[in-house]
């Protein structure tokens, strides 16, 4: 970057930090509107209610105080025509302005009080000294000008003291110098499939649209040039995915018998009628753990559904079949959770289970770890850490990682790392001359279809769609502060009927030491003024394993009636006989969360209650996430507004993961261009054929790997 015209060294760090770190960065930093200067409305047509790019004269500007604030005002005039601009709060525009320089502003037109027009806090880029005469640089000037005036001009996001003006000048100079021979990554049977513009073409019109462009298409990100950029990016993402896919695929994985002894066994353990639902995965998984080839299954299921068991029963195939089980959680006390519930169901059935966590002694590690290298544990219940710490199975032949959406999709990718790893690391058994393990993720993130193609394309994908019977739908509400007592009136009453209740202080990354503090308050204030009488219980991640342990087992023995807590019991915590669930400053929660953490009651046959507690002012987006929490329980539905409420990046988690954050493509918006992406990619992935040679398909290979090691850094895909 720092090599362009009039860059350098310190604005190139200007730019990576804003995410442009390549000039290839800055050629896909996209307009985010246009503005149509070749045909700007004269003031004398507009009509109040219409958006409208007008450029004029600045007739008189000033800055009035009033009590509430500084308004700043702007007459801009086209001949007699005039159009009133008002900025509140816009000290800052003081000096900006003078009488007779040339301005575009950008804005909702509305009628004002004396019946004429105006636009309140316009955007507003001042064209005035593009006019000037003289200077040394005539010629600059002169083109500099063609570029803000008599054309559809592309806006830019502002970034810090670069204007969308600079963007506009430094782009088009980078367009200009492109090398025009670079050839297309993408085998021209691809492109014509879907009639792709070139890309040199797509990238200048993108930036600069032809005149006769349609406002709509480039507002909607629809033109020819557009789609060329977004099927671009997703494209090579979908070859990475499909290649990765098929080479598992190729791999040698452990084809496990399902016999009539295995069937028996799995049926042995179940402590209830399956839901069909689950009898139905269960076949899909049992399918691909037959196969010769490495399973690499997602299974999602709404919070509740019940994938601990299909998991449990897809372990016994392979302890059946004589290989070990990693079952591996994001946290410990999920870990502990489920090796809690494996030991009523799976040892009892005479299965060997060990738990091996961070925090265990180190005396008592170095055993597990003898157990699980011997081969005598069967099955290996753990925090990640058990993976990413070398341990050697003596012959591994399942891996369950469960609630994957807390990993992260990158660390889901290197934890498949990590298996190849344990694999390699595995001590050598004549049996079997190094199979792959099988792989079964489980996530409660409801993703859409078409979405889980794009960031698990390499994965196939079951789904838990239906809940087990008995369960009646938490009733939400939304409830102000001030009536806590009311609230804990109401807790008072479940549990004198015989059930216990969660209290939630939502853990916010950032200030995590303040909201422990918080959790701490709250249990010491419940303890020792509200409920006297019963036994409060506090639980966080920073307590000691063995106090986690302890309040866990304690909880769910009934012993502590209600259970003060940060969001690690978001997920997998079961406690059937836990029916309150109070969330405290709920409003500053993600819906995702909100969820999870809701699906930790309503577990059980009796009604249950979630009260979302708001303090305060709440945002309008934070309105809206609780009164979706009141209205819906299907995580579906409230995945989609979660994902319509944040967005792509911050959806999938893209902050803590790193994840695919695209820099023109939007999955939600462009569905069927990731749908074509996928098919485009298997055909070039099962080529050459009559329209598609071995170059082009080497070529769109090289190209594919580079993007994937520049974005997600795993340069051994492929
Ligand atoms: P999740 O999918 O959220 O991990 P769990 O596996 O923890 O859900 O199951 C939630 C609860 O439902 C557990 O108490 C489990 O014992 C119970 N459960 C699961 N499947 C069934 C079923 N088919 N019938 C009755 N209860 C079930
Ligand atoms: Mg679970």
């Amino acid at each position: 970057m720092q090599y362009v015209k009039g860059i350098g060294p310190r604005l190139a760090e200007v730019l990576a930090a804003k995410g442009l770190a390549t000039v290839d960065d800055l050629l896909h930093y996209l307009p985010f509107r246009y503005e149509d200067r070749l045909n700007p409305r004269s003031v004398a047509e507009l009509r109040a209610g219409e958006m409208a790019t007008v450029i004029g004269e600045v007739r008189n500007s000033g800055l009035f105080r009033t009590r509430r604030m500084p308004i700043f005002q702007l007459t801009m005039g086209q001949g007699r025509a005039k159009l009133k601009c008002i900025w509140f709060h816009a000290a800052y525009l003081q000096d900006r302005f003078q009488a007779g320089q040339m301005v575009a502003l950008y804005g909702k037109v509305e009628e004002d009080r004396d019946g004429g027009l105006q636009i309140m806090q316009p955007q507003f880029e001042i064209l005035g000294d593009i006019y000037e005469e003289g200077g040394a640089d005539e010629a600059e000037k002169k083109a500099a000008a063609s570029l803000e005036i008599g054309r559809i001009v592309p806006i830019y996001e502002s970034t810090g003291k670069l204007t969308p003006r600079w963007f506009r000048q430094k782009i088009r100079w980078v367009l200009e110098n492109l090398n025009p021979d670079l050839p297309d990554p993408i085998p021209a049977a691809v492109r014509s499939h879907l009639s792709l513009a070139p890309m040199r073409e797509a990238l200048f019109k993108a930036h600069w649209p032809d005149a006769g462009e349609s406002f709509n298409d480039l507002q909607a990100s629809r033109t020819a040039a557009h789609i060329r950029l977004i099927f671009d990016e997703l494209f090579f993402i979908e070859l990475g995915l499909e290649l990765k896919r098929r080479e598992q695929k190729a791999q040698t994985g452990i084809a496990f018998s399902l016999n009539d002894a295995v069937r028996a066994a799995i049926k042995k353990i179940l402590p209830f009628h399956p839901t069909s639902a689950q009898k139905r995965v269960l076949k899909e998984i049992a399918s691909d753990m037959q196969k010769a080839c490495p399973m690499r299954r997602l299974l999602q299921g709404d919070v509740g559904s019940g994938k601990t068991i299909v998991a449990f029963q897809a372990a016994i195939i392979a302890i059946e079949n004589g290989y070990q089980v990693a079952l591996m959680a994001p946290t410990e006390i999920l870990a502990q959770q489920h090796y809690f519930s494996a030991r009523q169901i799976l040892e009892r059935a005479g299965y060997r289970i060990v738990l091996l966590t961070g925090s265990l002694e180190q005396d008592r590690k170095r055993d597990v770890r003898r157990h699980i290298k011997q081969g005598n544990a069967q099955l290996v219940i753990g925090t990640h850490a058990l993976i990413q710490d070398r341990v050697e199975f003596e012959n591994l032949g399942l891996v369950i990682v469960d609630e994957q959406h807390r990993f992260g999709v990158m660390q889901r990718l290197k934890l498949m790392r990590k298996t190849d790893d344990a694999r390699v690391e595995r001590a050598p058994s004549p049996a079997s001359a190094d199979p792959e393990p099988d792989v079964l993720v489980m996530t409660a993130t409801p993703i859409p279809r078409t979405l889980a193609l794009t960031l698990y394309g390499d994965l196939d994908v079951s789904v838990l769609d239906e809940l087990p019977p008995g369960r009646t739908p938490v009733v939400t509400r939304s409830v102000a502060d001030e009536r806590s007592p009311e609230v804990w009136e109401f807790v008072r009453k479940q549990i004198a009927a015989g059930h216990q209740a969660y209290v939630v202080y939502p853990v916010i990354e950032e200030n995590e030491e303040r909201e422990l503090k918080a959790a701490e308050q709250m249990h010491r204030q419940l303890r020792e003024k509200i409920f006297t009488e019963l036994h409060v219980g506090l639980l966080h991640g920073r307590l000691d394993a063995s106090v986690k342990e302890r309040v866990m087992r304690e909880f769910q023995a009934g012993k502590i009636e209600i259970l003060v807590a940060t969001t690690v019991i978001e997920v997998g915590v079961d406690v059937p006989n836990a029916t309150v669930m109070v969330i405290e400053h709920a409003d500053r929660f993600g819906l995702a969360q909100l969820h999870q953490l809701r699906g930790r009651i309503g577990r059980g046959a009796a009604k249950s209650y979630c009260v979302l507690m708001r303090g305060g002012k709440v945002s309008e987006e934070g309105e809206r996430r609780l009164d979706a929490m009141v209205r819906s329980n299907d995580g579906f539905q409230i995945a989609e507004l979660d994902l319509e409420l944040r967005g792509p990046g911050e959806f999938f988690g893209t902050r803590q993961a790193g994840i695919p954050s695209f820099r023109v493509a939007n999955i939600i918006r462009d569905r069927e261009l990731l749908e074509a992406a996928k098919r485009e990619a298997a055909f070039v992935i099962s080529g050459p054929n009559a329209e598609l040679s071995n170059g082009e398909i080497d070529r769109a290979l090289r190209e594919m790997r580079s993007r994937w090691a520049a974005s997600y850094g795993l340069v051994e895909v492929g």
